[in-house]
């Protein structure tokens, strides 16, 4: 896969899943808009893709604020032309049970993985439309599918992301726009570093090939599902669990 004179759009590639895709894509040829909230971590990402030769350009957003993901989507065509793959990435947990699970963790967990989905997709449709060309991927997860125990607002904006993809899958097909999920199972990151270890133990388990997935492993479907040989594929959910679910 060739992605010389791509431009792509990765939030939350400052660390974790986020960042190794954007280290494939990269490599691929592709240049690569980082957008995270934090901005020192961000900068040395940016600067250790530079020195490998990927074009990168690192911008500080919050993905909740409309505002400024409009700001950073401009700032990205002005200075790089055009955005043909958007990988909305950044996510987060705040995991409890639904009777303890307070109203503000309730709204951040949607505002950051469903809503930020929104306003990407929102800001950058209207530029790829000019090109009729583009590629939407959302990152689920395999909680998304499933449910799991404590994570009612995690599971439903995973899920939300999948329903959203599919119905803007339907509306951009026309424009020569694709729209599809990974979803994750259990990967290898600081999101899931900070579970206790029982519960690391009992998702070892229920995953068939007995370990944890790699950041790469998901940015390699992620890779796939930008290129040319994707090209008839949208409104699909790829699965990359180990076999966790079915
Ligand atoms: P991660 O290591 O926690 O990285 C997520 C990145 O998103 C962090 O750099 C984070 O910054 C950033 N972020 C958080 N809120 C943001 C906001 N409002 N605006 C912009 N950036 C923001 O997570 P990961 O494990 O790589 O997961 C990446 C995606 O895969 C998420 O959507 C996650 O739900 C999904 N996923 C992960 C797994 C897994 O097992 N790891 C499984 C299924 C799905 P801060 O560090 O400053 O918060």
């Amino acid at each position: 896969m060739i992605f010389t004179k791509r431009v792509a759009l990765i939030t939350g590639a400052s660390q974790g899943i986020g960042e190794a895709i954007a280290e494939e894509l990269g490599r691929a040829g592709s240049a690569v808009v980082l957008v995270d909230i934090q901005r020192d971590k961000l900068g040395k990402v940016a600067e250790r893709l530079s020195s490998e030769g990927i074009k990168a350009l690192p911008l500080v957003a919050d993905v909740t604020r409309f505002d400024q993901v409009n700001e950073v989507t401009e700032k990205a065509i002005r200075e790089l032309g055009k955005i043909d793959f958007l990988i909305n990435n950044a996510g987060i947990t705040r995991d409890s049970l639904l009777l303890r699970m307070k109203e503000e963790d309730w709204d951040l967990v949607l505002a950051v993985n469903l809503k930020g989905a929104f306003n990407f997709s929102r800001a950058v449709l209207k530029h790829m439309f000019s090109t009729r060309f583009g590629r939407i991927v959302n990152v689920s997860s395999v909680v998304g599918l499933m449910g799991n125990f404590g994570q009612a607002n995690y599971a439903a904006s995973k899920a939300g992301l999948i329903g959203f993809s599919k119905s803007l899958a339907r509306e951009v097909a026309p424009r020569g726009i694709t729209v599809n999920c990974v979803a994750p199972g259990y990967i290898a990151t600081q999101m899931t570093e900070k579970l206790p270890d029982e519960v690391k133990k009992a998702f070892l388990e229920i995953i068939p090939m007995k370990r944890f997935g790699l950041p790469v492993e998901v940015a390699w479907v992620v890779k796939f599902l930008c290129s040319d040989e994707a090209a008839y594929i949208t409104g699909q959910v790829i699965s990359v669990n180990g076999g966790m679910y079915m």
